[in-house]
């Protein structure tokens, strides 16, 4: 099988760092997983430790490009892994097969969302990611809008919520 990321390699039949099927390119170091591997694999080792001990230098190779799934020929859909990071995996929906460029797997290993794998691709995480990212936006927002009182106008505002009277206190504030 032809690896349709690099266009070089071939993909070749192997173990996944040993734990779960899967086919690796012989030439850029891509993996095809089927999402159905990785979760019989995590179904039996549910105690598996998939953490980095040290931070290590992750280089993780971006593809923004489309990519055809190598195993159905169809165009593989690109999904967020978490708000701070731009990068995302591609996942072939019809058959559930994610490709990861090399350096991906390291990186969701750094970031603690190794076993996170299947789960990455649900919407209830693509919703996760979004929500993250506006509430990122509108913190970045209000930094610049409040300046140095940002923090604390934050922490009264925390104050003023769990006031039943806080309309009360808004129309106080506000008044001469
Ligand atoms: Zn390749």
């Amino acid at each position: 099988m032809k690896c349709s990321s690099c266009k070089n390699g071939n993909l070749e039949r192997g173990y996944f760092e040993g734990l779960f099927a899967c086919h690796t390119c012989s030439n850029c170091g891509g993996d095809l997983i089927l999402l159905g591997d990785f979760l019989r694999w995590q179904e039996l080792n549910p105690k598996a430790d998939l953490s980095v001990e040290a931070k290590v230098d992750v280089v993780a190779e971006d593809t923004s490009r489309a990519m055809l799934c190598p195993l159905s020929g169809t165009l593989m859909t690109k999904y967020r892994i978490a708000a701070d990071t731009e990068h995302r995996l591609d996942l072939s929906p019809s058959i559930n097969a994610v490709w990861l460029d090399k350096g991906e797997w390291d990186l969701l290993k750094e970031k603690g969302l190794a076993n996170k794998l299947a789960e990455i691709f649900t919407d209830h995480w693509q919703r996760g990611v979004r929500e993250e990212e506006t509430s990122e936006v509108l913190e970045d927002l209000y930094e610049r809008r409040f300046g140095e009182n940002y923090e604390q106008v934050k922490a009264f505002k925390s104050v003023l919520q769990a006031m039943p009277n806080r309309q009360e206190v808004v129309a106080y504030l506000l008044s001469d």
